[in-house]
């Protein structure tokens, strides 16, 4: 143990109300709101900022909560959480599970929040031990890419001062107790793409008199699955993932138009845009061979930029993370095919620092199948899925994280 920080940490963190904040994420598992509708989070978040000493204002950017402590001259560092969860139908069988049928803190988001309200009580208790500025953040509509933004546009910077770095982490799969961080590229970005195939409708029996979209759309699919393998460089990688394709009401009706609905993952602008051109050409080429009586419709749906780590802050953080919890528990996975919308926040060139903190329990990780940390990550719950479910014992750890990030970052009193 050698830093300042390492060690301001860990006198910080040494006495945290650990029962009370592991009652708090309880509360908020159990009653997990959909994107733009955190209310109740947000009204929980904010009351322990208001409690903190934080001055703190809602409804940021919809149902964003924002808090700032100053503690004299030195940078203005933001710690962000997410607060929002998903339409999923709990199954993991918790005496805390979601109260709310059908949506569920699928994402550990509800972790996240509880996180930041830790370190936000810690840092403010121990503001004499640092000088600077914290910008407490939580963001409301993660999931659906629109809060970072929603809360740019709605002035966060202007009403509460442009931070100079920005810390966020996530809640990730892999046995309780690892951090896993990259100096670079973290998280790809995703694109949704929506095309609409239009024939000429009619009877099943005759269909010379029509222009079938539904056999268009099956060979659109299948071409699609060409972009990646024909048209992306092996170095380079990229996912396109058709997750809905629809078209007809009956076994004897030859539909109008067929509709499908793609993602992308890929982690530069120009492998994007390739495949976005791919997209369309192979989309009209099909309806121009199939006769369609006019061109496809390809639209942009929601959109994730890419998460590139400044190098030099992710050192410093991944650096103090080392101290606190032990060289071995700081390793670079490489980028992950996941989206985040938290570089929404850095405006294009706001350096920042994103890392995961694992968290499936112990027990769940040692009975999955599989020798290996690749075959076990891919049999235990992900995020998203209904089973899902982080240890307790993370709770303090986020905290630490956090806390010793912010305190890498700012000045030393
Ligand atoms: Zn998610
Ligand atoms: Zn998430």
């Amino acid at each position: 143990m050698t830093s300042t920080a390492a060690r301001t940490a860990l006198e910080l963190t040494s006495d945290l109300p650990v029962a009370e904040l592991e009652d708090l994420y309880r509360d908020l598992h159990r009653h997990p709101e959909l994107s733009l509708h955190e209310h109740r989070t947000a009204g929980k978040l904010a009351g322990r900022l208001k409690g903190a000493g934080f001055e703190t204002v809602e409804g940021v950017g919809g149902t964003g909560v924002v808090g700032r402590l100053r503690s004299g001259d030195g940078p203005t560092v933001l710690l962000r959480a997410d607060m929002d969860a998903l339409p999923v139908r709990e199954a993991t069988g918790l005496s805390y599970a979601s109260e709310t049928n059908g949506v569920m803190h699928a994402c550990g988001h509800d972790l996240h929040v509880t996180w930041l309200a830790g370190a936000a009580e810690a840092l403010a208790a121990g503001r004499d031990a640092w000088r600077g500025t914290l910008l407490v953040v939580g963001q409301p509509a993660e999931e659906t890419g629109q809060g970072a933004s929603r809360m740019v546009a709605d002035g966060l910077y202007e009403r509460f001062g442009r931070p100079d770095v920005l810390l966020g982490q996530h809640a990730a799969p892999g046995p309780a107790g690892l951090y896993p961080h990259v100096p670079g590229l973290i998280m790809s970005a995703s694109t949704d793409v929506d095309i609409v195939v239009h024939g000429r409708g009619g009877h099943g029996s005759r269909p010379e008199a029509t222009v079938d979209p539904v056999v268009t759309a099956a060979y659109l699919v299948t071409r699609l699955q060409t972009v990646v393998s024909r048209e992306v460089a092996a170095r380079e990688s990229a996912v396109l993932t058709v997750g809905r394709i629809e078209a007809g009401t009956r076994h004897n009706i030859i539909p109008d138009e067929a509709r499908i609905a793609l993602n992308l993952r890929t982690q530069s602008e120009e492998v994007r845009q390739r495949m976005l051109a791919a997209i369309r050409r192979v989309a009209r080429g099909e309806c121009l061979a199939a006769g369609c009586p006019r061109e496809p419709d390809v639209s942009i749906g929601n959109t994730f930029p890419v998460t590139v780590n400044d190098a030099g802050t992710d050192a410093a953080v991944a650096a103090v993370h080392g101290e606190v919890f032990g060289a071995g528990t700081v390793f670079d996975p490489g980028p992950a095919m996941g989206s985040e919308d938290f570089p929404e926040l850095a405006l294009g060139s706001i350096p920042y620092a994103y890392w995961f903190v694992t968290t499936t329990p112990g027990e769940v990780w040692e009975q999955a199948p599989g020798d290996t940390l690749q075959e076990k990550f891919a049999a235990v719950p992900s995020n998203h899925s209904p089973h899902f479910a982080p240890d307790l014992s993370t709770v303090a750890p986020g905290v630490r994280t956090l806390v010793s990030g912010a305190l890498a970052l700012l000045a030393e009193a």
